[in-house]
């Protein structure tokens, strides 16, 4: 990929309206997806699975968690989970995404056994499940390094893991926003070892809360690195954050502006030029922005996405489910040309 490299100095500038006025951000970034990726802006047509929202960690962003005798805790069995893999696989997925809680009581097999028996009874259903948060959790309780707990997921049927769990890799922030669960170096290190494991995986930023534009730049240059190190990201995935249902008030109780979300996805576009792929997350920018980020450096949106929970919980107000025919109107509406891939980003 040969693109313009982006320094410290020139990264916080993209950040800054009186600097870099969006709309001249927004050709800039035009511009370098265009290079990239020509017209063609991908979809995918997925389900999720979130099997329990019971979680040790009570992070202070999080509106999904609760502690397991909450009257909102619940805990799918592994036979809801295969029922909605089915309907899943009937609708013509080819991704389940996979992401939970960090349930204390739950054993290491419970996390092998969800993927051993989706992907016996659907093979061609490819599953991308947990975030680096539950795979140190899972190499806690297995007395295992993350690398072993890979190693073992892949064997029973693991093809990707998702970039949750990253929220932003600045320890200062993330001992306010989610003080318990792994630091920056864990998220890091898992996702190294995933990658060189052949097991590539997608990250994430979620902004819009108490970090800073330095937070920001110093997040996407240590994804950036890790890139230039690995080569295993497939893509980002910049998340706003929903602050309604968020546990401790976190400061900017304010939802994200459109301004921001696209100056968050046109520079992450210009600073990751190692990453082919942005992706303009539906859920968590609602249809309207995500479809207009198309022309703002993002080159995906995402999927159909079925019966997501954790952003929902949050406080999104988008809806729970696009169909086919509703994602490629939004990009032939963009001005662009649809293509349905799979979770590696292949065209199905
Ligand atoms: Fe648990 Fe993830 Fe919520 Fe933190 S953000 S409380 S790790 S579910």
């Amino acid at each position: 990929m040969n693109s313009e490299f982006v320094s410290w100095d020139q990264a916080l500038r993209l950040f800054d309206e009186g600097a870099t006025p969006l709309h001249e951000l927004g050709i800039r970034a035009d511009a370098r997806r265009k290079e990239l990726c020509g017209d063609e802006v991908f979809y995918n047509v997925n389900s999720h699975i979130n099997p329990t929202n019971v979680c040790q960690y009570r992070c202070a962003l999080c509106a999904y968690s609760c502690d397991a005798d909450s009257p909102k805790a619940y805990r799918m069995s592994l036979e809801e989970m295969l029922a909605t893999a089915r309907t899943a696989a009937e609708a013509g997925c080819r991704e389940v995404h996979i992401v939970s809680g960090v349930d204390p009581v739950l054993p290491y097999s419970w996390y092998l056994e969800i993927v051993r028996e989706i992907h016996r009874a659907f093979p061609r259903l490819l599953i991308k499940a947990f975030t680096a948060v539950e795979i140190a959790w899972m190499a806690e309780i297995s007395h295992q390094t993350p690398s072993h707990v890979l190693e073992q997921l892949k064997e029973v049927g693991l093809s990707t893991l998702p970039g949750g769990g990253a929220e932003i890799l600045v320890d200062s922030v993330r001992q306010k926003i989610c003080a318990k669960k792994p630091m920056s170096d864990v998220w890091l290190d898992v996702h190294r070892a995933a990658h060189r494991l052949g097991i590539p995986s997608t990250a994430s930023i979620l902004y819009g809360h108490i970090e800073t534009f330095e937070d920001r730049v110093t997040h996407l240059f240590k994804l950036r690195d890790l890139q230039a190190e690995t080569g295993g990201f497939l893509a980002l995935i910049p998340l706003a954050f929903h602050p309604a249902g968020a546990q401790l008030p976190l400061g900017n109780k304010k939802l994200t502006s459109a301004a921001d979300d696209l100056r968050m996805i046109a520079a992450a576009r210009l600073i990751l030029h190692n990453f082919r792929n942005i992706k303009a997350y539906w859920i968590s920018l609602g249809v309207s922005t995500a479809q207009i980020a198309l022309a703002y450096g993002a080159n995906d949106l995402d999927g159909t996405v079925r019966q997501e929970k954790i952003h929902h919980d949050a406080g999104s107000l988008s809806p729970q489910c696009l169909t086919i025919e509703e994602l490629e109107h939004l990009i032939r509406e963009a001005g662009r040309v649809p293509v349905r891939r799979d979770s590696l980003y292949r065209a199905v």
